[in-house]
């Protein structure tokens, strides 16, 4: 970031779409110091001295929040997944960081599988990368959607949780002790929130969406244990028991809510439970299985295909009954930096473009206890801001065109200003 003597920066705004679901405000003057915005003023006045970013011509708006993505997580089949070292695994998730700060997103909760460190190499700049809120992994019943174990009975995931040097306690956990023991382990680990598994899965072998996963006993220990150490919970789940089992158990967000019910939609809005959609999940399943068949097993395919149907229903009908909805795309499973694809299919399934930008900015922020630093674009907030050509609310696809991306700032430092 260029910035002269009196370390001000001033974003001279064409439109402003704050995130918290305002109307657009037009020609206004954003002032940032110390990678937080210290005013909002009307008109194009920059204060003398200050670096000026002209975004007269542009959309600025919040940078964009994944509530959902796999940052460790590469698309790819399982003989390459075996041939692929820890070590590269953690370089991969460095290089999939910044790509998705390219796309826009500026924060993400990582839903399993991404290291510590990797958190404080972003944080203390040795990589870009968005804000991260990790998972570290996801507990899991034996056999439910976490379990990799194939039906020839290889762990695909080592036991590493008797190893000192592992970042990744054992996740499999069966019973009210080791579910409380597999909380305790993933907090040690360096976990921001609990994420768990209550339902199968499209993408394990031996799980299917349909069927619940943990008993209300170990749902209640996780949240509870959670909850004692300040944590949110996130739960995958797919299926109308295991949404319902986890949202009457007090847990924060349903991460893909594939069946939902009329019942669980108000249990939902009298509980302010989050539902994270990831839309874009399945579609990429069957889309990686169409393009590369050893990139995805035909079963993963065909249980993707089966759900999608539902899955837009479904979100149709949240919105309709006033769920509260955070964006997330589960990337990882599809390419990462394509996450604003997931908002076109938010659009789609039923919301505004306003609605599926304040899901992807603020609300996404609360989802994420992000929202004292984040979310929206206001007096005391850090300088997270996006300065786009064209205009998101006539046609949300703009925000997928990496290329539309004239200002990507995160904490008041331009990743990325066009000239
Ligand atoms: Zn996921």
């Amino acid at each position: 970031m260029t910035s002269l003597g009196t370390g001000l920066t001033t974003i001279l705004a064409g439109t402003l779409i704050d995130g918290a679901g305002n109307d657009p405000r037009h020609h206004v003057t954003i002032t940032i110091s110390g990678g937080t915005i210290t005013a909002i003023a009307d008109g194009h006045d920059a204060p003398s001295g200050s670096s000026v970013i002209d975004a007269r011509h542009l959309t600025v708006m919040p940078g964009l929040i994944d509530s959902h993505v796999h940052l460790a997580m590469v698309p790819k089949g399982l003989e390459d997944r075996l041939q692929t070292p820890y070590s590269l695994q953690v370089a991969e998730t460095l290089v999939n960081a910044r790509l998705t700060l390219e796309a826009g997103i500026t924060s993400v909760r990582d839903a399993g599988g991404m290291p510590r460190g990797t958190k404080l190499a972003i944080e203390r700049g040795l990589f870009p990368g968005p804000r991260v809120r990790i998972s570290v992994g996801a507990l899991s019943q034996t056999g439910g959607h976490g379990d990799s174990t194939t039906r020839s009975g290889v762990r695909l995931r080592a036991d590493t949780a008797s190893s000192p040097m592992s970042e990744h306690p054992w996740t499999i956990v069966d019973g009210v002790d080791e579910a409380r023991k597999g909380v305790r382990e993933l907090i040690r680990a360096g976990a921001d929130q609990i994420k768990m598994m209550t339902s199968g899965g499209v993408m394990s072998p031996g799980s299917e969406p349909g069927r619940p996963g943990f008993s209300i006993e170990e749902i209640t220990a996780i949240v509870n244990e959670a909850r004692a150490a300040g944590r949110t919970t996130m739960s995958h789940a797919q299926a109308s028991v295991g949404i319902m089992n986890a949202v009457r158990c007090g847990v924060d967000s349903i991460e893909h809510g594939i069946y939902l019910t009329e019942e669980i939609c108000e249990e939902m809005c009298k509980r302010g439970t989050y539902l994270v959609p990831t839309l874009v999940a399945p579609l990429w399943v069957v889309r990686r299985g169409e393009a590369d068949p050893t990139s995805v097993p035909a079963w993963a395919v065909e249980k993707g295909r089966a759900v999608m149907a539902d899955h837009q229903a479904s979100f149709k009908l949240a919105v309709e009954l006033g769920v509260t909805v955070a964006m997330g795309t589960d990337s990882g499973v599809g390419p990462h930096g394509t996450n604003a694809e997931e908002l076109e299919r938010m659009v789609f399934g039923g919301m505004t473009a306003m609605q599926a930008i304040v899901a992807s900015t603020s609300v996404a922020a609360r989802c994420c206890q992000l929202d004292h630093l984040t979310g929206t674009i206001a007096v005391g907030m850090r300088a997270d801001i996006l300065a786009i050509h064209g205009d998101p609310l006539a046609d949300i696809r703009v925000l997928q065109d990496t290329g539309n991306m004239h200002l990507i700032m995160k904490d008041g430092q331009a990743f990325k200003q066009l000239p």
